[in-house]
Order: structure tokens, then sequence, then C-alpha cells
């Protein structure tokens, strides 16, 4: 047989080895940073067009490149930051595998501008797909640009593969964060499409992450610092109160890299028991620094996960460490001179005498008894206007007609036509209802026991109810007595922005008032004040998740979101008429058997069912 075996030409080997640096246009921009700081700049600027699909751009003041360095760069291996195994394990740079811009140059047209201090004049380089198309003596500043423009261009199924504009973009603002938190002495700018993102001047770690994340984090960070052999620790958690239901403002930082690790983030957490919900993430900056030589971060190509040494003893430092900056923090407030004007006395009371408060014992009270009283806080469960649903049942009774027949029969199911019964004055009832276990709101049907989940029948009520609304754009506003001042993060307020005519058409009314805050002066019905910080934010994390994983509309991710937050839970006590309402709800739905997160709303326990227990 003849020999089959060929060495693949490096056009062809750089494009596969392309495939592990460059996912998308995120892990590009990853890359130009980490090189234009290696390069040791003190000003980096990112330009980026449609999510970085048409242009990645990065201009650095940093030491540059000689004519060779430049040309000998886009070769895969070339690197200037080691030269031997050993150096692995002793790296101070980001880089090290010298394998970033050959996998770009393969994938992308590229176009570089690099100049040393020490040469009067400097080098442009064009590549496109491994190729050198030209490379010429060019007048340019010291540092380096470099664009790179049609990412994907000769891989046609990678390029398919991006997603939206927007989020691509997000991508890339996460990358860009990651690394402007942990260079704070270095100036960052970047622009989109034309306008700028961010202006980030040179800072320390707090002033940072408050240009990035809004200046609303500067009272929520608490310090954290700590020294021992193994690890230095330094940097910020969060407040307990401001605890996110969302990932997303939690930053490991190793050695100046931004890594992820389950392992550690668990420790977080721990410290954090006892003071946030179970349901809840604590957000946290922390900055790690250990012995170089006793991390690993060569086991991911994308070197964001990490290896330790001694993981064990980490999470036991980091989390005793954790805890005691919370405690510190907890006593802090005594001592805080800030005066909070809910703690003054009412003016009207100051001169009264204080009256001793009459204690009146009920007699009857039951402790054993179930309650009954509508739960404080969240509204009891309103019925929505629905104009009489007595009529969608008229005539059940009488002869129909079939047109009409066969709309009742996709609109509702069988079940609700024994539900009614006509008294004695033929005026028409819904069977009785009870709740069960604070869960189930329970009543009967012709062929048995019907049983209803309060909290996923609520949830398919309010869906269907915002999925119109946002369609047809009359959701029903309540105005805010007291307006709200909420404040959000660059990329939040982008979200928020590209949600708002949806947001707009349920009911939320708002005002801008500056690049970081949004003045609320309207919300839907359905959603109480104190719910409404928690709810956008919910909406916000759970729209930049849910356009990730599936293409779902915006309308119905946000119809979801919405209904997920602000359905009736478990553990909620509903009055007889709110049960009722509820049930008749239910089944004037267009889909009443699954809530929008396809789980089942209700189950019917059929009388024979019972009958044979009875035997
Ligand atoms: P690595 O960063 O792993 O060494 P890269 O492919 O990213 O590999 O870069 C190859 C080499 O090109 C680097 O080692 C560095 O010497 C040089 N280089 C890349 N970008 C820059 C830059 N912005 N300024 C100066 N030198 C650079
Ligand atoms: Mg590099």
């Amino acid at each position: 047989m003849a020999d089959i075996i060929k060495l693949l030409p490096d056009h062809v080997a750089n494009q596969i080895a392309a495939g592990e640096v460059v996912q998308r246009p995120a892990s590009v921009v990853k890359e130009l940073l980490e090189n234009a700081i290696d390069a040791g700049a003190t000003l980096i600027k990112l330009i980026v067009k449609d999510g970085g699909k048409t242009l990645i751009q990065v201009v650095d003041n940093g030491k540059g490149m000689s004519e060779t360095d430049a040309r000998l760069s886009f070769e895969r291996h070339a690197t200037s930051k080691i030269s031997c195994a050993e150096d692995l394990f002793n790296l101070d740079t980001k880089g090290f595998r010298g394998e970033a811009l050959a996998s770009i140059a393969a994938i992308a047209h590229v176009d570089m501008h690099t100049r040393t201090e020490s040469s009067e004049v400097g080098t442009h380089i064009k590549i496109e797909g491994s190729k050198i198309v030209s490379q010429d003596v060019a007048a340019t500043p010291k540092g380096t640009s470099i664009s790179v423009k049609n990412l994907f261009f000769n891989i046609p199924a990678r390029r398919n593969f991006l997603k939206s504009n927007q989020v691509e973009l997000r991508h890339i603002s996460d990358e860009f964060h990651r690394v402007a938190l942990v260079h704070p002495s270095i100036e960052f700018h970047f622009y989109n499409n034309g306008s700028e993102l961010f202006n980030l001047p040179k800072a320390g770690h707090r002033q940072r992450i408050c240009h990035v994340f809004g200046s609303k984090m500067n009272n929520r960070l608490v310090p954290v610092n700590e020294e021992t052999e193994v690890v230095k620790v330094s940097g910020f958690v969060c407040k307990p109160e401001f605890a996110k239901k969302s990932r997303g403002e939690q930053f490991f930082f190793a050695n100046n890299r931004f890594i992820k690790s389950p392992y550690l983030h668990h420790a977080v957490s721990a410290a954090f028991e006892g003071l946030i919900k179970q349901d809840v993430y604590p957000g946290y900056f922390l900055y790690l620094e250990v012995d170089p030589s006793s991390i690993d971060i060569n086991i991911h190509p994308t070197k964001t996960e990490v290896k330790f040494d001694d993981e064990n003893t980490l999470y036991a430092i980091l989390r005793s460490t954790i805890k005691h900056s919370l405690g510190q923090f907890n006593v802090a407030p005594i001592l805080d001179f800030e005066h909070d004007p809910n703690l003054d006395t009412p003016y009207a009371y100051k001169e009264k005498e204080a009256s001793i408060p009459k204690v009146t014992v009920d007699a009857s009270f039951n402790p054993f008894q179930e309650v009954e009283a509508k739960p404080s806080g969240r509204p009891a469960y309103q019925k929505p206007n629905v104009k009489g649903w007595e009529n969608l049942y008229e005539g059940l009774e009488t002869p129909i007609d079939t047109e009409s027949f066969s709309s009742l029969e996709i609109e509702s199911d069988t079940l609700v036509q024994g539900n009614f019964y006509k008294d004695a004055e033929g005026e028409i009832h819904a069977a009785a209802t009870f709740q069960l276990r604070r869960k189930y709101i329970v009543s009967t049907v012709k062929s048995g026991l019907l049983v209803i989940n309060q909290n996923r029948a609520h949830e398919r009520i309010l869906f269907e109810r915002f999925l119109g609304e946002i369609t047809v754009k009359e959701g029903i506003s309540q105005q805010l007595l007291f307006p709200m001042e909420l404040s959000f993060s660059k990329q939040d307020r982008d979200v928020l922005q590209e949600i708002g005519e949806s947001l707009t058409n349920v009911g939320f009314v708002f005002e801008e008032l500056d690049k970081e805050t949004v003045k609320v002066t309207g919300v839907p019905l359905v959603v109480a004040e104190s719910a409404i910080g928690t709810v956008l934010d919910r909406l916000i994390s759970d729209y930049k998740e849910g356009f990730e994983g599936n293409m779902i509309s915006q309308a119905e991710l946000l119809a979801r979101t919405l209904s997920k937050n602000l359905a009736i839970k478990t553990g909620d006590v509903l009055d007889t008429e709110s049960q009722l309402a509820l049930l008749n709800d239910l089944f004037a739905c267009k889909e009443p058997t699954l809530s929008p997160f396809q789980k089942i709303t209700y189950t019917i326990v059929p009388e024979g069912d019972i009958e044979k227990k009875m035997n």
C-alpha cells in the first residue's frame, strides 16, 4: 500500500490551532490586551465594530517590536517570554505559548503597526489567512497597534456560529473587565462602533471597580486583606445585602490573572453562610498572590482554570479571612456617625409622654389552626379584569352550535365544563376551593379531585398576560408615590436600554438621569414596590443569559422572567376569593396545562382512584 501520511501545511495547522485559541471575538480581545500589558503599556485603547466581527483593534504605548520581531511574532511558537521549560514555573507575563498572533493571523485580516523607542521608523505588516501580504517601513508612534478584521473570513462555519453583535460585545466587555480590574494602573479606553463605552483613568483597585461597575459600588465594598506564607489576599467582597440572584460580579485573580475556581468560590460562599439567603451569590473582587511555582496555569488552553499546589489551605485561609472582614464590617455601623433620618423621633411625638402599651389576650387563639389571613408584603392574588368569566361557559348546558364549540375546545380543557354549576337561582358558581399546604389549590371537577400548583399556575397566567401586553403594548402601570432612583453598571444599563421598550409596554415607566442612574416612576400592577430593584436586576441577568442559550424571542424571555419573579410562591397564603380567581384565570389561559417553564400546572385525581383506595 502506498504511503498516505502527510505533514499538514503550516496554514492548515495554524487554522486548526486557531480553533483552540480563538473561539469568538472576545478571545482575540483577550490575547491582544494581554500582549499589550506584557509589553509594558500604560495606555491601551480597544476599538471594536459590530461585536468584533468587523473590527477589533488594540493600540498600546508599550515597548513595540523591531522589524524582525514584528515578522517573527506571527510564527507559531514564537515568543519572547520563555526560552526553556523551567521558565514556565516562574512566569510573570500573561502570554507564553507564542500561539496567539499566529492563530489570529490564520483566520482573519491582520494589520500591525509597531515601533520601538530606539528606532526612528516603525514597521507595518499585513497578513491575511497566514499569508504575508505586505511589509513596509512606516511612520508610527512608539508602541503597537494591531487591527483584526473579518474574523473567521475563511472559516464560514465558525463565522456562522457567532452570536448577535450584542452578545459578542457582551463577551468582549467581560474580557475587558477581567483585564481592566486587575490592572488599575493602566489607563484604558474602549470604543464600540464609534462611541466610547469605557474611559478608565489610572486609579487604585477600589476606584477601578467603581469606574467599571458604577459609583454605587463604592459603599458596597468591604475590604479584605491578609498575608500568610502561602498566599497574600487582597481586594473586596460586597456587603451581604447586595448579594445577587445571578452570578456576575465575582472575580478571582491569581498573580494578576483572571481565574475561575469553583472550589475557591465555594470558600467565599462558605464565609457568607448565615448572612445571605441560599439562592443568592455574594459579589467579590479578590486578588491572590502566590508563589508562581505553586500554581499551574498550563492546564487549560485559554488559561482561566488553574491548579494550586495547596488548595485546601487556600480554601481555609480565604474563608476565615473573609469571615473576619465581614465581622469587622458588621460592628462598623455602630462607629459610623452618618445620620439616618429614619431613626429620628417624628416631630409630633417628641414631647409626648410614653404610654404603657396595653396587652389584650385573644382567649380563643389556637396556634394549631391553619392561618387564613392574607400574607403581608405581597399583595394577595388579584384577579385581572377578565370581563365575566361566566360568559365563557354560558350556553354549555344548552345545545351548542358547532362553530363556537370548536373554539372552546381549543381554548379550555373539557374539565372546565364540570367545574362550574348553576345554583337554584340560575347563577353560575365555581365549585369550592381550598388551599393545601400553602402550595396547592384543591377543587373538584366532574371526574374527581383537581389539584393546582399555585406557583406554576400563576406563572402561566402572568406569562400569557405579559406576553400579550408586550405585543399589544397595553400594560397598566401604577405610578410610584416616591419615584425610585436605581443605579446600574454600564453593561446593565445597555441591557436595560435594549429591553426598555418591552418593559414600557408591560407598565414600567423610566426616566434616564445619567449614564448610571435611572429613575423609575411607574411599575406594572403586580410588582410590589419593595421588589422593583430585584426584579430589574433579575430581568437584566436572565436576559443576558437567556440570549446565550436558546434563541427565543425577547418578548417571550421577558414574559418568562417577569412571571417567574412575580408569581405567587409556594408558602403564600391565598384567601378563597384569590384561589377562585387563580383557578378561573388559569383555565382562561391558552395553554393552562404547562407553566412557562414546561412544568405541569395541575393534575386530576380520578374519582375511581379514590374509590379503589376506599375498598
Ligand atoms: P505570547 O504572548 O504567548 O508570547 P503571542 O503570539 O501573543 O505569544 O505574541 C508573540 C510575541 O510577539 C510576544 O512574545 C511578543 O514578543 C510579541 N508581541 C505581541 N504583541 C505585542 C505588543 N503589543 N507589543 C510588543 N510585543 C508584542
Ligand atoms: Mg500573547
